[in-house]
């Protein structure tokens, strides 16, 4: 078969599971990316011995046998690695020494819940009863739900009706919302705080409940310095060609075909078919000059709401936080402005759970606050501002973890600040966003965008900005679905390896 050329801007998750099926497929492939490492949001980097895990708390997909976790085979990433699976999700500390801890185990998770609210029984039998219904569920991934046919679909609707019906019931309700249910108020205040974001539908809730009981949301062991380092070995194992600090400045376009790219260094790189796995904004609007899209692709953009951006501090602290859970979270008595909003807790992160994260007899602390982008775009016009702003926030998160583990603000070995801003300039992700299109009752499925763009032909897009909700999984099986569309285009049967 003729061997035809794809180029690819962004070496994501997305842009490197499009690679590998796109070599794995029998198409001549290029990656152009940025930055000068692959995993874009999917990242981690080192501090004074101590290494800085920035994703990959937890990854669909660990347990084997799953359908996500043959996608993660055939890319490279999980053989060999192993996966921790968390007894607890997430601790909620609360004021008056209650705890509630979010179990991995669905049983636990309603027995300790009925223990703390015993009158809120019936509402706690009812979401966790829906949570296992949908952990029976490992929804098929092999075939792109653009390619579905009738048989397919109708094949699809008669196999998982039970779970489509709960989530079409489910993501009607928010977690905010659904928590008022509770009589209880520690429980209605802790329970929002599982899933602490904006118009966040149960119906996501009870998937993150759901692969926590199949034990099918793990730790990949080594977390994202590993992670895609693999699956870049694996592009390359498969012939891929993969050029570093090559920014994609324009889609190059004759007669509403794309034929290329137009590096920043002002190269140019010709390819039959181009798949952008870089952000979306800048894809439509810079590369593309806003020349390819329609009201309701320009709706997205003016009124979707994203993943809020990150002020992300970590520390690398000289003690052992032994038996301690992986993640807590604790009321503040007094709420604190950090990043430009008011934050009313404080979520640690403890990373005792992988050792290779600190020297021994240390620990990486992480804490991460929703934060506003605008704040932070115009604090780093002044770079000794932001400096002093990013330093400010250090102390302050020192100072109230310092309450809550004496001795700490002395055992402090490092410490570093990531803001929105900082994720943008290494990632390009429009607004600093951590995840793209936030997951809220008009994104959740069946909604779904196009990857494909109004008049535009020979173009692709894949990754988080054209699956709203995000995720590293998400990620990677865009980038499959992407190449599984452009080979029934050019009539190709869709293959597989796993190494
Ligand atoms: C703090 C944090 C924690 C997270 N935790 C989890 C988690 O536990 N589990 C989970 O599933 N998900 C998690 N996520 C989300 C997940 O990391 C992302 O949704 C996912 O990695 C997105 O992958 P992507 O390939 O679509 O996009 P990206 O990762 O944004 O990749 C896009 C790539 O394109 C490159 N690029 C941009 N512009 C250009 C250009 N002009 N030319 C060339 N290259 C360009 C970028 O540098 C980047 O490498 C987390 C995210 C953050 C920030």
């Amino acid at each position: 078969m003729e061997e035809k050329s794809i180029l690819i801007a962004g070496a994501g998750i997305a842009g490197l599971s499009a690679g590998c099926y796109g070599q794995m497929n029998g198409f001549r492939t290029q990656i152009f990316e940025r930055h000068d490492k692959p995993g874009g949001l999917c990242t981690s980097w080192k501090r004074q011995g101590y290494t800085i895990d920035g994703c990959l708390n937890w990854l669909v997909g660990s347990r084997p046998g799953d359908n996500f976790h043959r996608i993660w085979e055939e890319l490279g990433a999980v053989q060999g690695r192993r996966m921790v699976e968390r007894e607890e999700f997430l601790r909620v500390q609360g004021r008056g020494g209650k705890v509630f801890i979010v179990y991995s185990d669905l049983d636990r998770l309603r027995e300790h819940m009925k223990e703390l609210a015993p009158e809120d029984a019936p509402v706690i039998e009812e979401f966790t009863k829906a949570a296992r219904t949908c952990a029976k569920y490992d929804l098929p991934v092999d075939k792109a739900p653009e390619l579905f046919g009738m048989i397919d679909g109708t094949w699809f609707l008669i196999r998982n009706f039970p779970f489509l019906r709960l989530m079409s019931k489910w993501k009607q309700i928010t977690v905010q919302d659904y928590a008022q249910r509770f009589s209880d108020p520690f429980l209605r205040e802790a329970f929002p705080l599982v899933a602490n974001l904006p118009g966040f539908p149960m119906a996501g809730l009870l998937m993150i409940l759901a692969w926590l009981q199949r034990r099918s949301a793990g730790y990949p062991v080594g977390g994202p310095l590993h992670f895609p380092p693999s699956i870049e070995q694996r592009y390359l194992d498969l012939g891929g060609q993969i050029h570093y600090r090559a920014p994609v400045a324009e889609i190059l376009v004759e007669h509403d075909k794309a034929v290329g790219v137009r590096l920043a260094d002002g190269t140019e790189h010709r390819g039959d078919i181009i798949i952008s796995a870089a952000d979306g904004h800048a894809t439509i609007f810079d590369m593309l000059g806003g020349k390819y899209l329609d009201r309701k692709i320009r709706a997205y953009y003016d009124h979707l709401p994203l993943f809020p951006p990150l002020v992300h501090v970590a520390l690398g602290v000289n003690r052992l936080f032994e038996k301690m859970p992986a993640h807590v979270v604790y009321p503040l008595d007094e709420p604190v402005t950090i990043g430009g909003r008011q934050q009313n807790h404080l979520g640690v992160e403890i990373g005792n759970f992988d050792p290779t994260l600190a020297p021994p007899g240390k620990t990486v602390l992480k804490t991460l606050f929703a934060a506003d982008y605008e704040y932070w775009k115009t604090l780093r016009q002044d770079p000794k501002r932001y400096q002093e702003e990013k330093e400010r926030i250090a102390d302050q998160v020192i100072s109230l973890l310092d309450q809550r583990y004496p001795g700490l603000a002395g055992q402090i070995e490092m410490r570093d600040v990531a803001t929105p801003v900082t994720w943008e300039r290494y990632t390009g992700n429009w607004q600093g966003s951590m995840e793209g299109w936030m997951t809220t009752k008009k994104t959740f499925p069946p909604f779904r965008m196009s990857k494909t763009l109004p008049g535009l032909k020979s173009f692709y897009m894949a990754g988080q900005w054209v699956e709203p909700g995000g995720g590293v999984p998400t990620a990677a099986l865009s980038g499959r679905n992407v190449m599984q569309i452009i080979c029934k285009r050019d009539r190709r049967t869709f293959v597989t390896t796993t190494p």
